[in-house]
């Protein structure tokens, strides 16, 4: 008797705790996604049940929300050096940094459940610590609604693709213009994980796979780390998708929009990208994309499968990771990465191809009598597999010799703020001094008509050229000879896609600032072509090729302006010096000290 009340008294309390652990996506039947309290609120629940599990807060976001991440370690340990102590790797799982796509948060919600409650696939904590961002856009999913995905299937409400600024947080990896993003690189700097893992719902055409997927494998990634997610990494993850029902294929772009007959391409991903920023810090990245039109269960299942199998395979290559992610870390510090020519802008090829069959859906495309264009009308009861060219292969298309050093003027403090955000060491002069550098004088500039993310971005041509110019007191030296190595070029080097010049940081270095009146410059032009009959050959060889310049009274005053002694030499000079001679470097290791 006593027996059988003992069963039935575990037998109530087991299903209530199960009843109680259900995540509020399970308990909607996987219709639904929590708003931040309620998800918040379970992240504790766990790291209250589990003493492998604790809770850290990031930071907080402009509305005044935390930003908590999970920390789930075998031992409970919850700072890196004791984790990498034990020899383990440490990887960042990260949803909701578009909250309109919240399947990873649910996904893990769930997985993490599994694995501290019902301690069920223990073993995927052998090797590996987790981190866990359940929302990193906090403010952008509490705008939560209906109708914040046009294009997508589920859940029933989610949150807004921007923050409360609306800025786009994952274009913001490297110029860190967000509170959001500058709280991230302190955290992801002091953790430096070894794998990083951002969830995401794509948009474009409807093919079969609920899951598409993002690894740098173009050039960007060091060498040895290219070569585990080419040979180790992608062919065994994909191998266990395709066991567990969900088939997946490289997150790709169509050579024309929703036409995947048109061919595939695909290629590097600049840093402003999460996955993309990664790689330019030495870390394997995994960029997860589902289907928009897959149902939200499927999709959360997708993704909860492909974190799974990608946690699985760490864990057995962690001690292979970590050896190669330390080999590139000492690599990129070493001159000998300085030694050949570095590729800044990586595009892909459009010419060399590969075949690759791709499964996709029967569609026409008609001719719309409603706007004219062509419209995409996919069966998704008739599948088909298609065999297309895969435009997957890239090129350096700039390449440039990295320097020792690069040197920023102490007016250009921001630039140095910024830097430091991503863990680059930057020493100050403590006099001023004057040294010879190689820098860039730009010309045929073009700024961008519409603002991005809140910049006027430019895009520019340049020639270099080499001066000797004097850096104040505390201008700002960023020695080549660190990890990060790839991280400051990306964000120095103006062809570098996404550099700080790209996206106008230097937007006043492109600005006249002085004009000569016209009737100054009417005698004085005259003057001019009297004394130098050589100027006189130019001028009227620019009269007669160029249509824009000659009927233009403005452009031509101006043009005999630059010719003067009056004019601006500073206009259009890259601020930035590069120090390619150690002895000159050596030099200002002297007179300078490090920031800390
Ligand atoms: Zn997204």
């Amino acid at each position: 008797m006593r027996t059988l009340f003992f069963f039935v008294f575990i037998l109530i309390t087991s299903s209530l705790s199960a009843q109680d652990w259900k995540t509020y996506f399970e308990s909607s039947g996987g219709l639904k996604t929590p708003g931040y309290d309620e998800t918040i609120a379970y992240c504790y629940k766990l790291s209250e049940a589990s003493p492998l599990a604790s809770i850290k807060n990031i930071g907080f976001s402009p509305q005044g929300r935390e930003i908590p991440m999970m920390i789930i370690d075998r031992d409970g340990l919850t700072d890196p050096q004791s984790i990498r102590a034990k020899g383990r790797i440490i990887v960042l799982v990260e949803a909701c940094i578009h909250p309109g796509e919240p399947d990873g948060k649910d996904a893990m919600l769930m997985l993490l459940r599994d694995l501290l409650i019902d301690k069920i696939q223990k073993d995927l904590l052998e090797n590996v610590s987790i981190l866990f961002i359940p929302i990193f856009n906090v403010d952008g999913h509490e705008r939560f609604g209906q109708y914040n995905r046009i294009n997508q299937n589920g859940p029933e409400e989610m949150g807004w693709r921007t923050n409360s600024q609306n800025l786009n947080l994952n274009r913001d990896f490297l110029k860190a213009d967000t509170p959001e993003m500058q709280q991230w690189l302190k955290m992801f700097n002091n953790w430096l994980p070894d794998f990083f893992i951002d969830t995401h719902t794509t948009d474009g055409a409807d093919y079969q796979y609920a899951l598409t997927y993002g690894i740098e494998t173009f050039g960007t990634l060091d060498s040895g780390l290219t070569r585990w997610l080419n040979n180790i990494y992608e062919p065994r993850v994909s191998s266990k998708m395709k066991e567990s029902g969900f088939p997946i294929f490289p997150y790709v772009m169509f050579r024309k929009w929703h036409d995947p007959r048109s061919g595939l391409r695909t290629g590097a991903s600049p840093p402003m990208l999460s996955q993309g920023y990664a790689a330019f810090q030495n870390r394997p990245a995994l960029l997860i994309e589902t289907h928009m039109l897959k149902d939200y269960k499927t999709r959360v299942e997708a993704t909860r499968k492909m974190i799974e199998h990608t946690l699985s395979i760490l864990n057995h290559q962690a001690a292979t990771l970590k050896t190669l992610i330390n080999m590139a870390d000492v690599s990129t510090a070493a001159p000998g990465f300085r030694s050949q020519k570095y590729p800044v802008l990586i595009k892909s090829s459009t010419k060399d191809s590969t075949m690759v069959q791709f499964e996709g859906f029967d569609y026409k495309a008609v001719k719309s009598d409603l706007t004219g264009g062509d419209w995409f009308i996919y069966d998704n009861t008739k599948p088909v597999t298609m065999t297309l060219p895969f435009f997957n292969k890239t090129y350096a298309a700039v390449e440039t010799l990295l320097p020792a050093a690069y040197i920023i003027p102490a007016e250009w403090s921001l630039i140095a703020e910024r830097l430091r955000m991503h863990g680059i060491k930057i020493s100050r002069l403590t006099e001023a001094t004057e040294v010879v550098v190689k820098s860039y004088k730009f010309r045929d500039f073009d700024f961008r008509k519409t603002s991005y993310e809140g910049r006027q971005m430019v895009t520019t041509a340049y020639d270099e050229i080499e001066e000797t110019r004097k850096f104040m007191k505390g201008s700002y030296v960023i020695s080549m000879e660190q990890r990060t190595a790839r991280v400051i070029a990306a964000a120095l080097e103006p062809a570098s896609p996404g550099s700080f010049v790209e996206w106008g940081f230097f937007n006043q270095v492109f600005e006249q600032k002085e004009y000569s009146e016209s009737y100054v410059m009417e005698s004085m032009a005259r003057e001019m072509l009297v004394k130098d009959p050589e100027l006189k050959k130019e001028f009227e060889m620019k009269m007669s090729s160029d249509k824009n310049f000659s009927t233009d009274q403005e452009k031509i005053l101006n043009w005999f302006y630059s010719k003067t002694p009056y004019w601006d030499n500073r206009l259009a000079i890259y601020p930035i010096g590069k120090i390619y001679d150690n002895a000159s470097l050596s030099g200002l290791r002297k007179i300078s000290v490090a920031v800390d």
